[in-house]
C-alpha cells in the first residue's frame, strides 16, 4: 500500500486495531472508556485524519465534516444504529459513513427474547426474595406468580432484520405473532414461518396451532400479551414515518393491563415519563428497557422509582453485548471486524472504488456514479 492512512479511533475495538496497524496505518485510540469530548473529535480530524472510527455515543455533524473536508474520507461506526450521525450532513459533505448491520442482529434479538422472559417469569424479584432469604416455604402461588411465554401473543413492532430474528425465535415457543412495519413487510419471511408453524402442528411437536400476521400498530398493541420494538430512531423530518416517542401515553394505553413491553432498539423510542407512568398506574404489567433516552441513565431518572421496580427491567445498552458479536475480527462475525472492513473499503478503494458497491456504507445515495 502506498498511503499510510491516519485513523483516529474514539474507543478501543480490540485486535481489530491491530490488524489495522499491521495493514500500515497509524491509528490512534481514545484510551479511556467513555465517549471523547466533541471538541477533541473536531481537533483529530482538523489534524487531517483520513478515518474515524465511531460509536453511537459520538455526535458526527457539519461540524466535524467541516473541519475535514479535503481529507476525511470515511466514518466508520460501530453499530448498526447511526442516529447519532447527521446522515444529511454526511451527503452534503459527501462523507460515506458504514455501519455494522447482521452481524448483531442474532445477539439482539436473543436478548430480546431473553428479557421478555426474565420480566414475565419474575426472574429478577424471585432471585431477590431468595438471596434476602425471605423464601420462607414453597406454595402454590404465593408471594408471586408469572406468566408464561409459550404460546403467548407476541406484537414485533419493526420487522426488519432483528425484528425478524425475534420473529423466528418466537416461533420456536408457539407463539402467535403480530408483525408491524409502515416501510418494509417481509411477507415471504411470514409465509415461511406459518409453513413451519403448520408443520410443528401437523407432525405433534406443538399442540395448539399458531399463526402470524401483519397488522395495524393499533391491532397489534391492542392484542398482544408482549410488545417487542425494533425501529431505528428516527425524528421528525427523518421520515415518513417518524419513531420518535412512537411508544407514548396514547399508544400505552392501548396495550393490554396483562402486557409486557420490551425495547432493546433506541431510547427515544419510548417516552420515559410515560413508560413510568404506564408502570405506576398499571396500564400495563412490566417493561424491560436496554435503551434510555440519556445514556447513561441519569441518577434522578424517574424509572429509578422503587414502587415500580418489581415490574421494570433496566439493562444498560447491552443488548449486543456478547464476546464474538462485539469483538471478533472476522467481518461476518464480529462488530469490530465489520468496522475495520468498512473503513478499509472505503480508504482502500475495493470494490473499484465505487462507494455504492461496498456493502457496509450506508449513505450510499450520497455517491453518483
Ligand atoms: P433494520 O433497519 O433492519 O429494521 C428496522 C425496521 O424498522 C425496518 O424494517 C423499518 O421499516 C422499520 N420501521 C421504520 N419506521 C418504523 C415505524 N414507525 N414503525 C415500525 N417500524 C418502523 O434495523 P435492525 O438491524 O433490525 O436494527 C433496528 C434498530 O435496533 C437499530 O436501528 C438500532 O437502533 C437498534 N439496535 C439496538 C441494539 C442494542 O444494543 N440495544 C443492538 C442492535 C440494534
Amino acid at each position: 500500500m502506498s498511503k499510510k492512512f491516519r485513523v483516529f479511533a474514539t474507543c478501543d475495538i480490540g485486535d481489530s486495531i491491530e490488524l489495522l496497524r499491521k495493514r500500515g496505518y497509524e491509528v490512534e485510540v481514545y484510551p479511556r472508556p467513555e465517549a471523547p469530548p466533541k471538541n477533541l473529535i473536531i481537533e483529530k480530524v482538523k489534524s487531517g485524519v483520513d478515518g474515524l472510527i465511531t460509536t453511537l455515543r459520538d455526535p458526527i455533524d457539519a461540524e466535524v465534516f467541516e473541519v475535514g473536508k479535503g481529507t476525511l474520507k470515511v466514518v466508520a461506526q460501530i453499530a448498526v444504529g447511526f442516529d447519532n450521525i447527521n446522515r444529511a450532513d454526511a451527503n452534503r459533505y459527501k462523507v460515506p459513513f458504514t455501519h455494522t448491520a447482521d452481524v448483531l442482529t442474532e445477539a439482539t434479538a436473543e436478548f430480546a427474547f431473553f428479557l421478555l422472559g426474565s420480566l414475565a417469569r419474575k426472574m429478577w424479584p424471585a432471585e431477590h426474595l431468595t438471596r434476602e432469604n425471605r423464601w420462607g416455604y414453597w406454595h402454590p402461588y404465593l408471594p408471586f406468580l408469572g406468566d408464561e411465554v409459550t404460546g403467548k401473543t407476541i406484537a414485533v413492532i419493526g420487522t426488519g432484520r432483528i425484528g425478524l430474528a425475534l420473529i423466528k425465535k418466537c416461533s420456536g415457543f408457539d407463539m402467535n405473532i403480530l408483525c408491524y412495519d409502515p416501510a418494509y413487510q417481509n411477507h415471504e419471511y411470514v409465509k415461511g414461518i406459518q409453513e413451519v408453524m403448520d408443520l410443528r402442528q401437523a407432525r405433534g411437536i406443538q399442540k395448539e396451532k399458531t399463526w402470524i400476521k401483519y397488522v395495524s400498530l393499533e391491532e397489534a398493541l391492542r392484542t398482544a400479551d408482549f410488545v417487542s420494538v425494533h425501529v431505528p430512531l428516527l425524528r421528525e423530518g427523518e421520515s415518513t414515518t417518524p419513531t420518535y416517542h412512537l411508544f407514548n401515553e396514547k399508544t400505552l394505553r392501548m396495550m393490554k393491563p396483562t402486557a409486557y413491553l420490551v425495547n432493546t432498539s433506541r431510547g427515544p423510542v419510548v417516552d420515559e415519563l410515560a413508560v413510568a407512568k404506564a408502570l405506576r398506574e398499571k396500564w400495563i404489567a412490566g417493561a424491560a428497557l436496554d435503551v434510555y433516552e440519556k445514556e447513561p441513565l441519569p441518577e434522578d431518572s424517574p424509572l429509578r422509582d422503587p414502587a415500580i421496580e418489581d415490574r421494570f427491567r433496566l439493562l444498560p445498552h447491552f443488548a449486543s453485548a456478547a464476546r464474538i458479536t462485539r469483538l471478533s475480527t472476522d467481518p461476518n462475525k464480529g462488530m469490530a471486524g465489520r468496522t475495520a472492513q468498512g473503513l478499509i473499503d472505503v480508504l482502500e478503494g475495493n470494490y473499484d472504488g465505487d462507494v455504492r458497491k461496498m456493502p457496509y456504507v450506508v449513505n450510499k445515495e450520497a455517491f453518483g456514479k
